[in-house]
């Protein structure tokens, strides 16, 4: 039986006959999907929530019918079930028919305005307040690690206060990430050990350069002593993935260009933050409507690599040092299904001497970071939290290992409230320590290397 969505929308056109599409919507991608409804599985929304419209064939229906006018960008349900979206992307994963999921639902997203005042707080404050503006940046940055030297989240976590707090979770975060304030940049030029290999760019980032450059370093350790000699742009910003994934075109499509300038004449850069790569391996798509920028955006995007993909698919130099620990990788989405990489990072940590990997159940399910998804949608964010950290409790991994900095802080918050010492960190923080960096170490890897 033909769902009545169906067969009403069917009967609109015949009356009605095709309207043209909205502006800014690509109806060739919009048309790839068949609605056979193999990704509902995958669907972490449609597990949560239990309802067609939260599932990517209903979002593609849904963003058909406000493509061709039969429904307003601005009704509702429609923001609802819109800004509802992880954009995990596992349904592309999942799709038979090669849906670009992530590319249709920005481009909607770019036409449907905030859903709620918590969302429209988060676009205003963070998205285009503070990630395009280095120097505010860094400020906020400065404070924050200010506040954790005066041990003020773990004030917050030992009297319960953040329960009581607006966003009062997000600062209690448990310690990770670098924490020392006024910590150096990294060298503009690193030279690699011999014998070199060639050159390549790194993107320090915005958030990662503020609150894990402790990785940075590590991942520029671990290019180095591959034999690569690393450029770290000074003027680099965010590159955009942020406001792109939420639908803030004008803002993504500005950092993008900036982002192509300041890696001028690099063949290859290299990024360690999953939804970052994601984003700067497509910046055709956050180019569309500026023609002179969209194919030097398409050229750019082929010049990046994420970090394990580059070194594993380059032949990596395995390192010496040894970390006798039981770790489980956990898949960022936009490095699974964004990027289709699984095998580079696992390989990576499985080369450490002493590391055993071990498979968690839904590694490659979101763990409700998805970009600012946790701050606007708390609710939805922390049920796929709590199916996470129960994968990896069972698993009875000692260290869990990830690629993106919004996972890493989502995961590390989620076992820390629920009891669990499981330190959260980057593959390269790992493959950095292996091949001889000594400083931030948890004390569980402390003690594995000794
Ligand atoms: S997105 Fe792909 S898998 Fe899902 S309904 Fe459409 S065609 Fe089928
Ligand atoms: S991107 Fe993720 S949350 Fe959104 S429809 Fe696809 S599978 Fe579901």
């Amino acid at each position: 039986m033909p769902q009545p969505a169906i067969l009403d929308f069917n009967r609109q056109l015949e009356r009605d006959g095709v309207p043209t599409p909205a502006a800014g919507i690509d109806m060739d991608l919009v048309r790839d999907c068949i609605h056979c409804g193999l990704c509902l599985p995958k669907c972490p929304t449609f597990r949560a929530l239990h309802h067609e419209g939260d599932s990517p064939r209903g979002r593609m229906w849904q963003i058909k019918e406000a493509s061709l006018g039969l429904v307003g960008f601005d009704d509702p349900r429609f923001q609802a079930h819109i800004y509802q979206c992880f954009n995990c992307r596992a349904c592309e994963t999942a799709c038979p028919s090669g849906v670009q999921f992530g590319a249709v639902m920005e481009m909607a997203r770019a036409r449907t305005p905030p859903q709620n005042r918590r969302d429209r707080t988060v676009r205003a404050l963070l998205l285009n307040g503070l990630l395009p503006h280095p120097r505010r940046l860094q400020i906020a940055g400065w404070l924050y690690r200010l506040a954790r030297a005066a041990r003020i989240p773990g004030l917050l976590r030992r009297t319960r206060a953040w329960k009581v707090l607006p966003l009062g979770k997000f600062a209690a975060f448990p310690p990770v990430g670098d924490m020392a304030p006024g910590r150096p940049a990294l060298p503009a030029l690193t030279k690699g050990l011999e014998p070199r290999r060639g050159r390549v760019g790194l993107l320090a980032g915005c958030i990662q350069d503020e609150m894990f450059r402790g990785t940075n370093r590590r991942t520029a350790l671990a290019l180095t002593s591959n034999g690569y000699d690393v450029v770290v742009p000074s003027d680099s910003v965010c590159c955009g993935a942020l406001p792109s994934h939420a639908g803030e075109s004008n803002t993504a499509a500005r950092l993008a260009a900036r982002t192509m300038d300041t890696f001028t004449g690099l063949d290859v850069v290299i990024v360690n933050a999953a939804g970052c790569g994601s984003n700067m391996k497509e910046y055709d798509l956050q180019l569309r409507n500026d023609q002179q920028r969209r194919e030097a955006g398409a050229a750019f995007s082929r010049t990046v690599r994420d970090a394990s993909e580059f070194l594993i698919d380059g032949g990596m130099r395995a390192p010496t040092r040894r970390i006798q620990l039981r770790v489980a990788y956990q898949d960022p989405c936009h490095l699974v299904h964004g990027q289709k990489i699984l095998r580079q990072p696992r390989q990576a940590l499985k080369m450490i001497p002493g590391i055993e990997l071990v498979e968690m159940t839904e590694s490659d399910w979101c763990c409700g970071s998805a970009g600012v998804y946790n701050l606007t949608h708390p609710e939805i964010a922390e049920q796929a939290l709590g199916w996470k950290v129960r994968h990896i409790v069972d698993s009875g991994a000692q260290v869990i290992a990830s690629a993106n900095p919004g996972c890493i802080l989502q995961i590390s918050m989620g076992l820390q409230r629920a009891g669990h010492d499981v330190p959260v960190v980057h593959v390269m923080d790992l493959l950095g320590w292996a091949y001889g960096d000594e400083t931030q170490r948890p004390p569980l890897v402390l003690r594995a290397m000794a």
